[in-house]
This record gives structure tokens, sequence and C-alpha cells, in this order.
């Protein structure tokens, strides 16, 4: 047993190894994908069907923002109060008869899941579809062991046979058609023959009569959790296909890996996200199948029951405020299947386990910004805003991308302070020690110590710094504007500038400089800046709110008329409230708009 550091401030933190990254990073792996039209015209379809069928359950809900917003609260409960709720967790499985195990990463995860495989003496599990698992790298390395996981989830054995890797969250098939899926069977699916078809219902009777056998021949299997519930130490499980109820009941030993961030702190909090849970991921109403386990019950399931809680990162995640809510993620991939980006890259080109806008804000954060395999992801995004719209717990993953964003500035530009240093050494730490248990040689690497040099500043960074200190006085800004007529003079006769040399040359390669204008904004303003504000003032006295005696009051100022709208939007926050919780005496549909009209947190 290790201890877990719960992301108290000034702690050292532990980051995340495993199927977090790849030595290919975003930019070059989009690029590639980008080329493979078959996986985008899948991932198009895919995508597509499953949003408009999400679009129109979510829109049968009057209160789905409440539910939002519950689901939301939820989560900041059990990373606030995460400590005390793990130990709750872990006494109430213990006193049921389970065990738990405490992995801070990756590697001991994998050991742990060793022994207890090795203890019951076989060399094959079965598996439930489960994101921690795939995290760890659990596959590669039981097999390094010779030890047999077999997939499952009917998509996921498609992936296996494959030799593959997952590509969505939810639908990690999502980039093969079913002809490619039933090339893959006749190839690689014992009794599969030739005479396969690409039908649906064959393809599914195939996969469904190899699986059968594996459930009734092996004793042990392994499982993931969507929750984990601290109040009694119950496990749950969703999924569609009952391969999963299989699993969880049929072997004699079932082992869990659900990470920390997966508690609930109450059972009726199940309530709020068995309803957010399917509607966001597979556009059900309802999941078809919601398995519940608390510790080990005599002549009903598995006889040994072990759980083993996963840190892998997430105290790191935990310890910063401005990331930490990565965290509430229930996995039911609605981002993805609205993002831009990821419906043209595909899931492979995020190098992660945790891929699309989810994947961008989490991978980064697992490993720490300073691995530099993941410090690109942060950028594959055009902040369209989508993936929070669609959240059902509300992340707010623009705002998390736009922090990552500087993160990855400050510790690349001259500018490592100590905390980077430290991430950057907690990775190289991280990555011997899962190569060393792995086998696997030790990559030479930078020393920990030389990144904690101070580095020379790059051409880049003096760039910055000088347009950093011209910008930030208006003084000197106005200074340097004093040559603009210059430059409108030399570039006015080529209409603009479409190359630049060097370092700056970057910048022309996607777009041209423009021909500098007639007055800069600083002159326009001394010349029509006093009727501006007069016009300001003007258009705040015709619209603000009249009085309550329905008079017109003063012409407020730029500050007050702000307030007034303000506390406006507050109360009608309270209102909306208000009337989704009341009975609508009419009968009427009160149904709401699926974003919040405001986009802003209830107070
Ligand atoms: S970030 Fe939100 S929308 Fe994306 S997978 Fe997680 S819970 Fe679903």
């Amino acid at each position: 047993m290790s201890s877990v550091n719960l992301g108290m401030p000034g702690t050292r933190v532990a980051y995340g190894s495993g199927n977090l990254y790849e030595e290919t990073p975003f930019p070059e792996h989009a690029r590639s994908e980008l080329e493979n039209k078959q996986m985008r015209a899948n991932i198009g379809h895919a995508t597509h069907t499953i949003r408009t069928k999400r679009g129109r359950v979510v829109g049968e809900l009057p209160d789905w923002q409440d539910l939002r917003d519950a689901g939301s609260a939820i989560k900041k409960e059990v990373g606030a109060r995460l400590p005390e709720l793990l130990e709750q967790f872990e006494a109430n499985v213990t006193a049921r008869g389970g065990v738990v195990h405490w992995a801070r990463d990756a590697a001991e995860a994998n050991g742990i899941i060793t022994d207890l495989v090795r203890a019951k003496g076989v060399d094959e599990v079965i598996k439930v579809k489960s994101m921690a698992t795939q995290e760890i790298g659990m596959n590669e390395h039981l097999e390094a062991q010779g030890i047999t996981a077999h997939e499952t989830d009917l998509a996921e054995l498609i992936v296996q046979l494959a030799e593959d890797k997952p590509s969505h969250i939810l639908v990690p098939a999502i980039h093969k058609n079913r002809d490619e899926i039933r090339e893959i069977f006749s190839r690689r699916m014992p009794g599969a023959g030739a005479e396969l078809t690409n039908e649906p219902a064959v393809l599914a009777e195939a996969a469904r009569s190899y699986l059968r056998e594996k459930f009734l021949d092996t004793t042990v299997a392994i499982s993931g959790a969507n929750f984990g519930i601290a109040e009694t130490g119950t496990l749950t499980v969703v999924e569609s296909e009952g391969n999963g109820r299989m699993c969880l009941t049929l072997p004699k030993t079932l082992i869990t890996v659900m990470g920390i961030e997966k508690l609930l702190p109450r059972f009726a909090d199940l309530e709020v996200f068995t309803q957010l849970l399917p509607r966001s991921s597979t556009g059900e109403r309802m999941n078809p199948y919601t398995s519940m386990w608390t510790g080990v019950t005599e002549d009903d399931g598995p006889e040994e029951f072990h759980v083993i809680l996963l840190d892998n990162g997430r105290s790191a995640v935990l310890g910063d405020p401005d990331g930490r809510s990565a965290l509430h993620c229930i996995r039911c991939s609605a981002c993805l299947n609205v993002c831009p980006v990821y419906e043209h890259a595909g899931g492979h080109a995020y190098g992660s386990t945790y891929p699309g806008p989810i994947g961008a804000i989490l991978s980064p954060q697992l490993t720490g910004v300073a691995a530099e395999q993941n410090n690109s992801l942060p950028y594959a995004s055009s902040l369209c805003g989508r993936c929070y719209e669609v959240c059902p717990v509300k992340i707010d993953i623009p705002s998390i991308l736009v922090h990552l964003r500087d993160e990855d500035i400050r510790t690349k530009h001259g500018q490592r302070d100590d905390q980077a240093s430290a991430q950057r050494a907690t990775v190289l730490e991280a990555r011997a020690a899962e190569a060393e248990a792995s086998g696997a040689p030790v990559e030479p690497a930078e020393h920990p110590a030389d990144f904690k040099k101070k580095r020379v500043p790059s051409e880049m960074d003096l760039l910055m710094k000088a347009a950093g200190t011209v910008m930030s006085s208006g003084t000197r800004m106005g200074l340097a504007e004093r040559a603009l007529p210059v430059g409108r003079g030399a570039l006015k006769p080529f209409g603009g500038l479409k190359w630049l040399p060097g370092m700056v040359g970057g910048w022309t390669q996607e777009r041209d400089i423009p021909v500098p204008p007639s007055q800069s904004f600083r002159n326009w303003w001394q010349k029509n800046g006093a009727n501006a504000e007069q016009r300001v003032e003007r258009d705040l006295g015709q619209t603000h709110l009249p009085q309550a005696d329905g008079a017109p009051g003063p012409t407020p100022s730029l500050a007050a008329g702000i307030e007034e709208h303000a506390a406006w939007g507050a109360e009608a926050q309270a209102v909306y409230h208000l009337r989704a919780q009341r009975p609508d005496p009419e009968g009427q549909d009160t149904k709401s708009s699926e974003v919040n009209s405001t986009g802003e947190e209830p107070a």
C-alpha cells in the first residue's frame, strides 16, 4: 500500500504515467489523420447521429439545466471532501468483505493487478470496457507478464482484434465501418468463418458466440467503475450490451480499477447522474444495463472482490484551482461529438486514452503541462464553447484550455519557475519508474537537475519581452505608433507584406501584414473620443431599467448601468429556478432552452 497525495498545496505532486501520451505530438498526428478520408467519414456520420439523438432526449427534460447544476455541485463537493470520502469508501468496502488497494500511478496499479491475477493461478482474464485500465496500459502490461486480457465490449473487442487503439470514449471503434469489422472478425476471431457478412446482426452474433465461451470459462474479471458511493461502498458500472453484467457476476474473482475522482458522497446522488449520463452519452433516456455491487455476497456473484483506487496524476489536477474541474468528467463523450477539431482529426491524433476536448484538458494536467508530448493539446481547440454547452456537469473546458495555454507559455519561454521545474522532474521520474517496472530499458533522458537550470532566453523570448515593454506603456506605444506613416508609405505600393525573414517568418506563413491604416486608434480617439462618450451616455439613458413607479430614472454612469443589469440577471436566474421547481397548474409545457440564457453558474 502506498500513500496518495490528495491535492494538498505545497506537497510535491505525482504525475500520471501509462497511455496518457504518445511520442508524436498532436499537430503532426492530426496532419496524418486528416489524410484518412474513411476515418473522417465514419466519425462525421457517427458523431452527427449521436448528437442528434442527444439533442432530442435532452430537450424533453424541463429541468435539464437544474440537473446540470446539481451534477456540477455534487462533483465540486467530491473535490472538496475527497480525503474524507475516500476513507469512508474504503471503510464501507472493507466492512462488506471487499479489499481496497491504493495505487499512486500506472506502474503501481499494474503491479497490484498482476499479483492478484497470478495469485489465482490463471493466465486469462475477461474485461469490462474501462477508461482507467486503458489509461494505465493494463492489457499491454499483462501481456508482457504472459496474461491475456479479453475485451468483452463489442467495440473494444473489434479494436483489440485489429491490434488498433480506441478513438472515442464511448464508441472506441467509431473509426471502423462494418466492412472493415467483417474483415477483422474473419481474420482474427476464432470460429468466425470467411462466410461472415457485413450485416450488423451477423457480426454481433459472431461476437456473442465467441464471448459466451470466455464468460463461462474465465474465473477472473477486471472492470472499471463509473461511480463509487462513499456512503455505502457500492460500485456502479453502466453499459449497453450486458457483457458488463456477465463479467461482474460470473467469475469467482472481480478486480475493479477506479480513479479516485469517481466517488459520489451519497447513494441518492446516483439519481442525478443516471439521468445525466445516458442522455449525454448514447442519447438514451435510460441506461440499458446498470450494475451495482457492494463487497461480496455469499452464493451470489464473485467470492472475492478487490478495488484499486488510482491516483495517476489526479492529485496534481486537484491541486490546481483553475484546472481541477476536469476531474468532474463522467466520460459521457458529449464534448467529443460536438467538437469540430475532434470531428476532423479523430481520436488517435490526441495520443492519449482521453481524446477530444476533455482529453485536451485532462491529459496535459495528468502528465503535467511540462510533458512535451501533451503541451500542444490545449491548442487543439477553436474555443467555440460548444463543449461547455453540452457538458452535463458544466465543465468550463474553454477556460481551462486558456489557462493551460498560459501555463505552457510560462513553462517554455525562459520563465521556468520552481513549479515548472518540479513538474518536469516528476514527469521524468515517473517515466523512468514505469520503464523499470515493465522491464523496458530506461531511456537516457534530461537529468532533472539540468532542467532546473534557468534557460537562456531564446530570440522569441527576447522579441516578446520587447513587445511587452512597448505595449504595457501608453507613452511608449504612442511613440511607436509615430512610425506608422513610414510603414504605410513603404508597404502601400505592395498592398502589404507577404513574407518576413528568419524567426518572424512563421507569422507570414499563415497571413499577410496589412498596410497600416492612415491613423491609429489612439489618434482617432483623441479627435472623436468626446463624441463617443456622449453616445454611450445617451444609449444607457435610453435602455436602463425604469424606476418602481414607471418613471425613467436619471442617466446612470457606465458602472452603475452594468451593476443594474447584473442585478437584473441574478433576479432572472432566481425566477427561472423557482419556475422550474413549481408544477405548472395549466399542465402546459414549460421546457427550458438547452443552454442557460446567461451561460452563468447560478449564485
Ligand atoms: S467533459 Fe463533460 S461532456 Fe466531455 S466527456 Fe466529460 S462529462 Fe462528458
